[in-house]
Formats: C-alpha cells, structure tokens, sequence
C-alpha cells in the first residue's frame, strides 16, 4: 500500500541494527512525516515534524503544541491511510506505538478481531457487540464477508481438514479475563453450525455449561473465569458432519473450594444448587441456602450482579439432560457437591494444652457422614486421627487443630476435583457414542495464558511452564519450521530472529538438574522444607541463565514473557498432593458408589499399580503433580504436533473489566507476551503459503488457457502465476514448492472462482 522505499527494510530494522533504522528515521526526517514522540512519561504522542534545528526536531502535536524533541526519541508513523487496516501486515512501519494506535483505533469502532499475519489477534470487547449469530456465519460460509474473525479462522479449520484431511487445532492464549473461553465457544458454535444436522452439534455446545458450572467462578479478574484448561476434540464424519467429541482438562485449581480471595466466589455450581434446587432435591440433601455455608460465605461474595444462579441450575440440568447423564448420575453429583458443602461445617474443639482436637458433634458431621454413606464415627476417624507405626504396632494420635483442619480441606478438594473428572469422564462417554463415523477432528485448546502477579506460587509455576511449552510450539510453528523449510527449498531468505525459549524449557526439564526434577526429588525427602527446596534450586542452577536465586524461600524464572519471582512456600505440599491414608481409606469403605470409586482411583493412581488395596497407599508414594502435568503436556503437545495449528491471542484492554477502556501499558505487555510483532514481521518478509508445484498444478491447472508444452507440475505451474498475472516478489519457487506472500492463495482462490 505504502510506496515509501525505506519502509520495507523498516520490517527488519529493528533486528538488523541501528543502521537500517536510522535510514528509516532520516528519510522521515527529511519528508516531514508522521512520529511517534516518546514523552517522559512513557506514553507515545503522535505528530507532525515540522522543522529540524540543529540536533533537535520541532513536532506540531495534535492539540496544536510544538515539542522540541531529539530525533533518537521519534518513531516513524504510519501515514493515515493506513489507519486501523485489518492486518498489521500491511502496516509500512511495525513499532509498538503504530501497533497499538491500531489496534486502539480499530477498538474504538468495536473492530475487536485484527490479523497478525496467520495469527488472530482478539481484544474483549467486554460488552455484547453484533459480529455474531446465524446471518454473520452464513456470510464467512460462502465467503462473502473476510473480515478477520473467528468465524473466519474455524472456517478456515474445518476447510483445511476436509481439503487435506488432516486433523486441526485452533490454540486459544491470553491471560486471565481476556476472552479465551467466549472465543473458543465462538469457534465451537460456528463448527456446530457448518457440522451441523447430526444432531449431536447441540450436545458438543451443552458440554460448555457443564464445565463452566463445574470448572468456573467468579475471581477479581473475570466473574466467569475457567479454574482449569480445557482441549476439546471435536470429531467430524468424512461429509464434514459432526460425530462426536472428546474433553480433556488441565490442572483444576482445588484449593478454591475450602478457601480463596475476599470477594471472589468458589465454583457457579455450589451456589447454583443452593438457589437452584427444587424442594425434594433440597429435602434429599439436607440442603440449605449458600449463606449457611462455611466454604462459601467465607470470601463474602456470595452473589455475581446479573447472574442469576436458581435459573442457571435449571439450565445446567438441561445441559445434564441433553448429553444424556442419568438421573441417577445427576443425583450422585449434587449428593457429593452437599456432601463437600456440609463437610465445611465440620468444626473442632480443642481438648489439650498441645491444640489436639475432637471433632465437634454437629449437623455437619451427621449430615456429611449421610451423604457419602459413612458413620460420623468413621468420619469423626479419618478428620481428627492418625494411626502412627510403631514397631510392629500402631498406635492412634490425635491430630493438632491445623492438622484437622488441613485433613477436612485435604478431603473435601479430593472429593471435588474426582468429582470433576468424572463428570468429563461421563461426558466424554456419553460424546464418544456417535464417534464410530470419526474421520478427522478439530481441536480447540483453551488454557490459561502466562501469569505474574505480586506474589506468585506453585500454580504460578505449573501455568508458566505450560506457557514455555505453548509458545515453543508457537515458535516452532511459525518461525523455525517455517524458515527451515526456506532454507532447505533453496530459496532467498534473511532470517528472521525470535525469542528462543529452549533454554527456559530445558530449565525446567533437564534431568535431573531441572526444576521439575529438583522439586520432585525434595518432595520425596520426609524432612524437606520449602526452604531447603529453594536453597538447593540455588545450589543446582544459579548458573543457569534463566533462573536466579532470590532472597530466602524464592526464585527467579527469566520467562519468555518476562522474569517473574516465585516464592516456594507452599510447593512441596501441593507438588506431592497426597491424602492421608485415613482418609482414603474413610472413601474406599462409604456405601455411596462415588466416594468408593475416587478412593480406587487414588489407589490405581499411586505408583505401585499392582497393588488395588489402600493399605499400600500408605507406604507408596504417588505420582506428583509436576510430573502428572508433565506428562499431560507431552501429550497435549505430541496431540497438537499432528495437526495444523491455527493460533488466536486473546488480549484484555484494560484491568477493570469495563467497556471502551483502552489501558496502554497492560495491553503492550500482552502484545509482548504473546510474539505478536515476530510473527507479522516475520509474516510481512516471508512466504506464508506454501504448496508443492504438484499440487497447485492440481488445484489451478485447469485454469491454463492456451496448451503448453512440457505438462510437468513445475511448468504448469509457472504457466498458471504468469497467466494470472501474480507479481514475481509475491512468490518464489522453490525445489519443491512454491511459496507465496500473504494474501496471494486468496487472490488465486479470487481468481479460480471468477472463472469457473
Ligand atoms: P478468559 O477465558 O480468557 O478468562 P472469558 O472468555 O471468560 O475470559 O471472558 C471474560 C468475559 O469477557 C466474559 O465473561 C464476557 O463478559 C466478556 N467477553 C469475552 N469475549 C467476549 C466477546 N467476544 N463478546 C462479548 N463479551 C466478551
Ligand atoms: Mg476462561
């Protein structure tokens, strides 16, 4: 669009040194330009140079000032024509201010969705706006409308599959509130709606609002925020109809069950039963409204404004209905859901000098030991007691008034977090009975983005780790391979550098000077502390360049994202997870089937496998979380390596959750965060599109007016681009291949459909 000369070289002279930049600066210098002015105050301000006088640059400013400015403090702007284009490929000069005065402005016109090359760049609009709905996906079927959307992206997915016939995934990041789980039913719907007719699109839709009322809660940050990350498998049938699908979940955040924030709330469904449930459930489970809760009541926020919790029970038992969860199923879920509520209520008196404890005989206690089919003596057991070896002998302690009260949460987090997985386990089920005509799928991943906060714990750690691994994906699949494949077609290409994490990740994994290693070894260690376990991190790694040894009980992590400090208290603990023996074994003898069966799956889950007793729980170490995460990222990532990834960064505007508020800072770091500016300089100077010569001489061939001589791929398809008209910078050949800038395959796509 731009024809200014320098600008093209602009892409790349940030990377390539100062030169090329200030070439850039001099030609804008001498045409009287636009600017960015960096003011003191961090903030860019856009003008107009007006003259030069010795060392310095006088700016016209908006508001009709002149600032005296030295020129090492201007960056050029884009002239105004391209203002709020819909890719920030096609911008002349790629800098933070240019970025984010467009994405600003095309906020302000509620254009939330712009292009980063292949990437979707999305900012929450955070009130309803009309881009959605069945007029606006019909458009993006028959391709009459390409503005940058999801629509456009799960469009192109579910092509994508059906042309290659290879599987898809869409890969949702962002941080916390930014829209990750909205954009993700977007794309859902959307599937649904081009899949659809099976019957089965609604089903695969109503999974949504069994997992948010399990897996979401209100939190400072988001009042519908996902605790845990999600990839849905959806499956299509060889005619592009949809069959069925498959959910996987991640790192469920447990601890917010028994204690969390002031202000926040614990999971939709508690308080959706307590409102919602109609008289005889309420009856059957002793039930009593949200108030009289400990476990609820204690963050004091018992209600979200203009959600209504009674009716959202009776949509969830819809959702219950449709993907055809039993009655009976149903009924065992709020019976374990009361049974973790009254469970709350269980208190302790202290007996002794030393803060043992007994367990208070109240209706708690009566009413939990009820619910999962035990006596209050074996509960009054497995929450106040230990059984401690002693030679050949055992002999009975009373536990401290801590001790209790971490063995009463301990249970009731075990008891949720089973409890969700199997509901993802009958969903899972009950979506897997169409799955017989699966042919290829789509998948959608949504899962918290990278998070540093003031203080930041073992959850912190997992999430980042995750992030390291996402954005090496990321990286691998928009750069290196990429570019590798340039390299090895023989084509002409400078390389682009990125943000290698390799060393981070290595960080993390190596064995065994890693951190995921260390922590786990020192979980094992009876007499270790969180304290001991950073000192020996410092010990092990502080040659490593990403990590640094912080004060006492902390570390450093140089992320990908930014350096974030954690502090270790607390990690040990989480890492091994472990319930007591008591308390397994409470489960293990309960005459309800759930509790009976989460107990066998604790058992199944320790190591020692063999063994389906919970006596050798007690002697056995289980799995850890790291290493349980671990392995379910290795998956994840060898699931997402065998398909075409298509990637969509959700970006929140501002940190109050409110409407056309556009904070800079917060909204620059998540640009920075998530590679963005890599991938559409990379995307501007690279070749995007690739097909080999066989295949576009199949896909366009025909399309040759006049014969020609030699009918091998390679000259048929030189034929076809010359025919067309298409420039020869828009593409290169390769040895193989051939590869085209952005925007080309559409043009060719443009121009097969005019002729045919
Ligand atoms: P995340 O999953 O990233 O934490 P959510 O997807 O839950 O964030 O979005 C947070 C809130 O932002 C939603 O509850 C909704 O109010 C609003 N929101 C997000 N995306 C959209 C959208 N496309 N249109 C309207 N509101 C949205
Ligand atoms: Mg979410």
């Amino acid at each position: 669009v731009c024809k200014d000369p320098p600008s093209v070289s602009s892409a790349t002279a940030k990377m390539n040194g100062k030169s090329a930049c200030t070439d850039v600066m001099d030609y804008v210098l001498q045409k009287k330009l636009r600017v960015w002015c960096s003011s003191p105050n961090a903030k860019w301000e856009l003008g107009q140079i007006k003259s030069i006088s010795g060392d310095d640059a006088e700016i016209l400013l908006a508001d009709g000032k002149i600032l005296t400015i030295s020129p090492e403090r201007l960056l050029p702007a884009n002239p105004d024509v391209l203002d709020g284009v819909d890719d920030l490929i096609q911008m002349s000069y790629l800098n933070e201010p240019s970025v984010l005065h467009n994405l600003q402005l095309r906020y302000s016109r509620d254009l939330i969705y712009t292009k980063a090359g292949p990437v979707l760049i999305a900012v929450n609009p955070l009130k309803e706006i009309p881009l959605y709905g069945k007029a606006s996906m019909l458009q993006y079927k028959q391709k009459t409308k390409d503005d940058p959307h999801v629509y456009a992206v799960a469009d192109l997915a579910f092509n994508e599959m059906l042309q290659d016939g290879i599987n898809q995934s869409i890969i949702i990041s962002g941080e916390s509130g930014a829209g990750k789980t909205e954009t993700a039913k977007i794309a859902m719907q959307y599937l649904a709606a081009l899949g659809g007719a099976s019957g089965m699109e609604s089903e695969v839709l109503q999974t949504n609002v069994i997992l948010e009322a399990l897996g979401n809660a209100k939190t400072s940050r988001n009042h519908n925020s996902s605790r845990f990350g999600k990839l849905i498998e959806i499956h299509f049938s060889e005619t592009g109809k949809m069959c069925g699908a498959k959910i996987q979940t991640f790192l469920l955040e447990k601890s917010r069950v028994v204690q969390r924030a002031q202000g926040e709330r614990s999971y939709h469904i508690f308080y959706q039963l307590c409102s919602g449930a109609p008289p005889l459930l309420k009856k059957k489970l002793s039930l009593k409204s949200a108030n009289d809760y400990t476990y609820l009541k204690q963050s004091n926020c018992l209600r979200i404004d203009g959600v209504d919790d009674s009716k959202m029970f009776t949509v969830l038992v819809d959702a219950l209905d449709t993907i055809q969860i039993s009655k009976e199923d149903q009924m065992k879920l709020f019976s374990m859901l009361a049974a973790v509520l009254w469970m709350g209520n269980i208190s302790f008196s202290v007996v002794d000098t030393e803060n043992h404890v007994e367990v208070v005989s109240n209706e708690g206690l009566a009413t939990a030991a009820k619910l999962l089919g035990c006596t209050s003596n074996q509960l009054v057991t497995a929450m106040s007691t230990r059984k401690i070896r002693a030679g050949n002998d055992s002999i009975v302690k009373k536990l401290t008034l801590t001790q209790a009260i971490d063995a009463r949460d301990a249970l009731a987090k075990s008891i949720y977090a089973h409890l969700f997985d199997w509901i993802v386990e009958q969903i899972n089920h009950s979506l897997g009975m169409g799955r017989q005509c699966t042919w290829r799928s789509i998948s959608i991943l949504d899962i918290y983005g990278f998070e540093c906060f003031n203080k930041n714990g073992f959850e912190q750690f997992c999430i980042n780790y995750a992030n390291e691994r996402l954005q090496q994906h990321f990286n691998r699949h928009l750069f290196k391979l990429q570019q590798e494949e340039y390299l090895e077609d023989g084509i002409d290409w400078a390389p682009v550098k990125f943000v290698d994490n390799t060393d981070c990740l290595s960080l993390f994994e190596k064995k065994p000077l890693g951190l995921l290693s260390l922590l786990d070894e020192e979980s094992t260690f009876p007499k270790a502390t969180d304290l001991s376990f950073a000192n020996k991190l410092k010990q092990q790694l502080s040659a490593n360049s990403c990590f640094k040894g912080e004060q006492e009980g902390a570390f450093k992590i140089c992320h990908y994202a930014g350096e974030v400090t954690y502090d270790t208290s607390g990690f040990l603990e989480k890492n091994r997870d472990s319930l007591h023996s008591e308390s397994i074994q409470l489960l293990s003898s309960c005459k309800c089937e759930l509790p009976k069966h989460f107990a066998s799956v604790m058992v199944a889950d320790s190591q020692n496998k063999s063994s389906q007793s919970w006596h050798s729980v007690v002697d056995t170490q289980k799995q850890s979380v790291v290493t349980k995460f671990k392995v379910q990222l290795f998956k994840l990532m060898q699931q997402l390596e065998s398909t075409t990834p298509h990637f969509i960064r959700c970006i929140q505007p501002n940190g109050k959750q409110r409407p056309r508020l556009f904070e800079h800072d917060l909204f620059l770091h998540q640009l920075k965060c998530c590679g963005v500016l890599e991938v559409v300089r990379i995307s501007r100077t690279g070749y995007p599109t690739r097909m080999t010569h066989q295949q576009f001489a199949e896909r366009y061939g025909f399309l040759l007016l006049r014969s020609i001589a030699s009918q091998d791929p390679l000259s048929v398809s030189i034929a076809v681009l010359q025919q067309l008209n298409i420039p020869p910078e828009m593409y290169q050949v390769g040895y193989t291949k051939l590869f085209f800038r952005t925007g080309q395959v559409a043009a060719l796509e443009n121009a097969k459909r005019k002729m045919l």
